[in-house]
């Protein structure tokens, strides 16, 4: 198999964690990252494009790191980590490989949702002592086996923006649920131990879906029903697999909620920077697009002739203008993800709307100037960059924060207060 070069000396961090302020588990958790990313998953990562297959040996490396637990909270056995902590580990594996780091999201999401996130929200004692005891249950499979959780949300509607309730259903039987549905653009579709899919809880035949019956299951990759159909052959992040997913008459036990009943509603108004956890992946190709281009025109790249193009002026201009990009990209990102909490301030949230769309546009621009930059050769398939051009591409589609509803939000929410019309 052909793999991507790798360069031997190990790359500085993206965050140094002195000048950054990170602590002592940030540091340490997006060093493995980045060990892992560099020394394995970067030469592995031209394969999985090519063959537009899942990266089964990152994760099972990912699992003998303690990587698949990273959000899983310390008292059950996990680093954890909160969503900031997870976010910059999840940027250095997208320096490497962009369809194991936006893979490893959907994964993370179902732990940081069902745990850190879930015990900032409101529920009575008896719903929180049965959600611990759910979920401890994925846990110990993810711990112990190395169980992988899939995040199945877009139907191809309205739905994955938020805008209308989820047409996938749940519906109440003896001992569990039964599921219906189809999901779209699944990552992980057929290697996925469980899909973390979002359904509409059906109460009464006659009522209309409701946003507010959003059940959080973990449905069974194995349990009856449950198909994996159509091609996946796309343009960019091709190793995320992400075929469709059909649910026919499923059977989903009860314990398999990721979240109690009606707190995933709660979690996506109250908690909006669980949105932002799609943008470390990018931020991570940025990043990649850039050491590339360095490396490239100071003729560091192996298996490359060592001839250096850095002389140039015009060289020279456009490293410094990818420099700027790049800094911009990480500070707000930055600064976004240190806000994440409960009831951010109306600044705050218009700010992850900023990161998000800078990450996810500039991700790509920046794997443009470098495809420029370089020139004719940094095109072949032999080398990341074209491969980084395409995953990049895939960022601003991402619901429910693609970069056109983000634009939407910050102008709509810049120019009303809540409550305000032009009615008079
Ligand atoms: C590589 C990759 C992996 C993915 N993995 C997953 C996954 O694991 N799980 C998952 O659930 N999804 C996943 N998705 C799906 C993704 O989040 C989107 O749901 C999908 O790309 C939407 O397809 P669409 O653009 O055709 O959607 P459409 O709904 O047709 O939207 C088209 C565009 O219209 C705009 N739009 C949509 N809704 C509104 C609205 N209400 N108001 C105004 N404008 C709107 C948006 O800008 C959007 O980009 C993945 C996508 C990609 C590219």
């Amino acid at each position: 198999m052909k793999t991507d070069p790798v360069d031997d000396r190990p790359d500085a961090p993206m965050f140094e964690a002195g000048a950054w302020g990170l602590s002592t588990q940030e540091s340490e958790l997006s060093t493995v990252a980045r060990e892992l990313g560099q020394s394995r998953f970067a030469g592995r990562a031209a394969g999985y494009d090519r063959d537009a297959s899942f990266p089964t040996e990152n994760y099972r490396d990912m699992h003998k790191a303690g990587l698949l637990g990273i959000c899983i909270p310390q008292s059950d056995g996990g680093h954890g980590a909160p969503l900031r902590c997870y976010a910059l580990a999840a940027a250095e594996i997208g320096r490497y490989c962009g369809a194991t780091a936006l893979t490893w999201n959907m994964h993370v999401s179902s732990c940081l949702w069902s745990g850190a996130l879930t015990d900032d929200l409101d529920m009575d004692d008896a719903t929180r002592a049965q959600h611990h005891q759910n979920r401890s249950i994925h846990y110990r499979r993810i711990l112990d086996d190395g169980a992988i959780y899939a995040q199945p949300f877009s139907e191809g509607g309205a739905a994955a923006s938020g805008a209308v309730a989820f047409g996938t259903t749940a519906r109440r039987v003896e001992g569990g649920w039964q599921v219906n549905g189809k999901k779209i653009f699944a990552s992980l579709a057929g290697n996925a131990d469980y899909y973390g899919a979002l359904c509409t809880e059906l109460l009464n035949d006659d009522d209309r879906p409701s946003r507010r019956n959003t059940l959080y299951l973990a449905i069974p990759a194995a349990a009856d029903g449950v198909r994996v159909t159509g091609d996946w052959d796309p343009m960019g992040m091709r190793a995320t697999v992400s075929r469709t997913l059909l649910f026919e008459d499923v059977f989903v036990p009860d314990g398999s909620e990721l979240m109690p009943r009606g707190i995933y509603y709660q979690a996506a108004s109250q908690w909006p920077h669980m949105f932002l956890t799609l943008s470390p992946a990018y931020l991570g190709l940025a990043q990649g697009a850039y050491d590339f281009t360095v490396r490239y025109l100071r003729g560091e790249l192996p298996d490359m002739p060592p001839t250096k193009r850095r002389m140039y002026p015009t060289k020279q201009l456009a490293v410094a203008q990818m420099r700027v990009m790049l800094e911009q990209t990480k500070s707000v990102w930055f600064q976004a993800m240190s806000e994440a909490r409960r009831s951010p301030t109306k600044d705050q949230v218009m700010r992850a709307y900023v990161a998000q769309y800078t990450v996810m546009e500039n991700a790509n621009e920046l794997a443009q100037l470098a495809i420029r930059t370089c020139g004719g050769q940094s095109m072949l398939k032999a080398l990341p960059l074209e491969r980084i051009y395409r995953d990049s591409r895939c960022g601003s589609l991402m619901l429910p924060w693609t970069a056109e509803l983000c634009l939407d939000k910050l102008g709509r929410d810049t120019l009303y207060e809540a409550g305000e019309t032009d009615e008079s």
